[in-house]
């Protein structure tokens, strides 16, 4: 099966954030003589390949993917090495096997099988991938990308997202948006002194107790049919001397929100800092805004890709927009119908990361049948 030889291929490579270390020459033998134009474009750290028929006076379809993956965790925990593909059970064994080398490959082996069928399909065919979706910001994004496309006026019309959305069933749930992300880093003054002289000092730990009593409780919106409701959580608390005797006089936490459409980082970071002006103590917030929430709206992609899934697996795929932050984030500005349709998630990122060998057949039959579709509707 020509998904599971690409999918191994690419599993071999350790192509940890940011790096991509060969990946991309993998993809590129395997869709060489499609006629094709491949182009490289590197800042930062990240790198990003462009691959497409440069018909941009047509519809322009994208698969977008990452070729880098988490670090693998220790590797004694692994049942067999994170870097070398293995095959047990009927299911394909190795770090990004799920996420989202997989799906890469799946896709890769759809887009074969129908330009073997359609030579000259009625859209732009493309495909993005880069090497730093999982890594840190400072690396780079994609969002340079998408805005030389946009300066180009080339556009994406319709984005499929490989990313691994399933749950039980390939294809059973897809992703039509994503929450947003706001983070931030409290410092909170006190006053440091002996903890037998609680009148002359001013402990962070205890004013901070009410402040977080108030942000966990509070409800910051309510969500709606296609987002669940903002949720706040605390990453990390710190404070203390180290001495048993002496009240701290300073507190860090850090914290992130998961927004949906119906809050925004101006509206948060307000009621946040009105909890914590309560408390009477001094603070700072360093805030950082990791994406805004995007949703797409017009239902034409939605559609097909919905009755695509139908045609191979009989089953519809339900919508839900849960999960971390996605690079569709970084296309979402052009105006593209996004969904994002990928392998089950069950055991992605951790140790012993698989697919199902009959996972990788189904997404790529899936694949081909959008392909089909789009070619038809364009
Ligand atoms: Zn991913």
């Amino acid at each position: 099966m020509d998904e599971i030889q690409i999918a191994k291929k690419l599993i071999e490579i350790e192509s940890i954030s940011p790096e991509d270390n060969g990946c991309f020459d993998v993809i590129k033998s395997e869709l060489k003589d499609l006629k094709f134009k491949f182009e490289q474009i590197d800042y930062l750290n990240i790198k990003n390949l462009i691959i497409h028929r440069e018909s941009y006076q047509k519809k322009t379809f994208c698969f977008l993917g990452h070729t880098d993956v988490v670090p693998t965790g220790p590797e004694e925990l692994w049942s067999s090495p994170p870097f070398k593909p293995t095959i047990r059970n009927e299911k394909l064994f190795g770090r990004g096997a799920a996420d989202m080398k997989g799906g890469i490959a799946s896709f890769i082996a759809a887009t074969k099988e129908f330009l073997k069928e359609v030579d000259e399909p009625n859209f732009n065919l493309m495909l993005l991938f880069n090497s730093n979706e999982e890594g840190k910001m400072e690396n780079g994004k994609i969002d340079k990308l998408i805005s030389m496309f946009i300066d180009k006026k080339k556009f994406i019309d319709y984005c499929l997202i490989g990313e691994p959305s399933s749950l039980k069933q390939v294809g059973d749930i897809m992703r039509v948006g994503r929450r947003g992300s706001l983070s931030g880093e409290l410092t909170f003054y006190g006053k440091q002194g002996h903890v037998a002289y609680p009148h002359q000092v001013k402990n962070p730990i205890h004013f901070i107790a009410g402040c977080i009593s108030e942000l966990t409780s509070k409800n910051w919106d309510s969500g709606n049919d296609n987002f669940d409701p903002t949720s706040f959580q605390i990453s990390n608390i710190s404070a203390g001397t180290g001495a048993s005797n002496v009240v701290p006089g300073q507190l860090k936490m850090t914290f992130n929100f998961r927004f949906s459409p119906l809050s925004t980082p101006e509206s948060l970071k307000l009621e946040f800092e009105k909890i914590i002006s309560s408390s009477g103590l001094k603070f700072e917030i360093d805030w950082s805004l990791n994406a805004l929430p995007f949703l797409t709206e017009e239902n034409f992609f939605i559609d097909l890709v919905m009755q695509s899934v139908q045609s191979v697996t009989g089953k519809k795929p339900i919508i839900d927009n849960g999960g971390g932050t996605s690079d569709g984030r970084w296309i979402a500005p052009m105006g593209s119908e996004i969904v994002e349709l990928g392998p089950k998630n069950k055991t992605i990122h951790q140790v012993d990361e698989c697919v199902d060998l009959e996972e990788l057949a189904t997404l790529k039959a899936i694949y081909k049948q959008i392909l089909l579709k789009v070619h038809q509707s364009c």
